[in-house]
């Protein structure tokens, strides 16, 4: 990744233009961890970004990243700047784009993320950051409770990197988190629930729960259930107890997986038609959530005779013809009496029984 990103740098360069790499990929390189994507920092505008690389969109915000596909590498592309206002505690509404990248590293938000790499992989400390990664340290570039007031969410962003690095927060941090907690509920649901996905979603998920926790911060994101979260096993096993699809952004199929969870908690979790009703992976989700070992689940699972209605050894045509009445609401109800039957080992899958069982029945359709 880093030859791929240095060629980059070089290309940028060769333009006229001074570009490094900064940020997450430069501190998890430091700390031999890997990273998804690379964040790149230069004094080239968007549009002269624009000019040197071909199919390039614009961003779509003001001032937003340039983003470039390229090798399998997503790089987000910010060129330098200063940040004159904030407005309640979120995203700068003013900034001013400039040539100094010193300055540039100045309104980040902590110093682990301030490392730069050059084109020819030199490493650029410019606030001597390298002291608080090697004592693993997570501290605000400059006055804590200033940056925090400028846009809270580095609150969670705090937490995020103290989890996912197993780095400490830094004293004046702690003592601004606890000060200036109130003002996370400024900040718009989208972008606290992208800092939090990544905290539910990584190895160390139960240590940033426990210091969300410790700050009361459960409070400030509306997070009511969040001490009752003991399963940290998957992202949808952590939302589903959290349980707040009516107060954070979800997409639609992560509002269907949340609420089937917790119907399929209420139900017994190794019963044939509960496993049935909401399949494997919804299953695991709730038997996780209450201890259950995932291979007895997914086993039970796999041994269900049918896992879907299309598993029948009948059709819909083959009941219309046993009736012999036009298509109506009794299919349904067959298929649902056959599926129960089926699963609980009272009518053998086959169409010869199935047929043996309608017949048997069919003064109730
Ligand atoms: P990740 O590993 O999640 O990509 P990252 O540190 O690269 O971590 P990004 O959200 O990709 O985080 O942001 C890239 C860089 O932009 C950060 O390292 C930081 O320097 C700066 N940055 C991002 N968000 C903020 C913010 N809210 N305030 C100040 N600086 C920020
Ligand atoms: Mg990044």
């Amino acid at each position: 990744m880093l030859e791929n990103a240095k060629e980059l740098l070089n290309y940028i360069t060769s333009k006229g233009y001074k570009a490094y790499i900064v940020g997450g990929f430069v501190r998890n390189y430091l700390l031999g961890m890997e990273s998804n994507d690379i964040d790149i920092t230069t004094n080239a505008t968007p549009k002269q970004l624009q000019d040197i690389f071909e199919n390039v969109n614009l961003p779509t915000t003001n001032y937003g990243a340039v983003i470039i596909n390229r090798n399998g590498i997503r790089y987000e592309i910010t060129t330098f700047r200063k940040e004159i206002s904030y407005e309640n505690n979120r995203r700068p509404i003013e900034i001013k784009y400039i040539d100094d990248l010193g300055e540039d590293l100045l309104r980040r938000d902590f110093t682990v993320n301030t490392i730069c790499i050059d084109k020819n992989g030199k490493i650029i400390d410019l606030l001597n950051a390298r002291s608080d990664l090697d004592n693993k340290i997570i501290k605000t570039v400059g006055d804590a409770l200033y940056k925090l007031e400028e846009d809270a969410l580095r609150i969670i962003r705090a937490i995020r990197f103290s989890a996912v690095l197993g780095f400490n927060l830094d004293e004046e941090l702690i003592n601004a988190i606890n000060i200036k907690k109130h003002l996370l509920r400024n900040i718009s649901m989208e972008k606290k629930k992208e800092e939090l996905d990544k905290i539910f979603s990584s190895p160390n998920a139960k240590k940033g729960i426990d210091l969300l926790l410790k700050f009361g911060l459960d409070e400030e994101l509306s997070l009511n259930n969040l001490s009752s979260v003991s399963n940290v096993d998957s992202l949808m096993s952590v939302w589903s107890v959290l349980n707040v699809i009516d107060i954070y952004p979800f997409t639609n199929s992560e509002k269907k997986i949340i609420s089937d969870v917790n119907l399929a908690l209420k139900e017994d979790n190794y019963d044939a038609k509960t496993l049935y009703k909401y399949g494997l992976y919804v299953n695991q989700i709730a038997g996780s959530i209450k201890g259950f070992d995932k291979k007895v689940i997914t086993e039970l699972y796999n041994n269900l005779i049918i896992k879907s209605r299309q598993d029948l050894d009948i059709t819909s045509e083959d009941i219309i013809n046993i009736i012999g009445k036009p298509p109506g609401e009794y299919i349904t109800n067959i298929y649902e009496e056959l599926e129960m039957k089926v699963l609980y080992f009272k009518v053998n899958n086959t169409k010869e029984s199935i047929i043996k069982y309608i017949m048997d029945n069919i003064d109730r359709y």
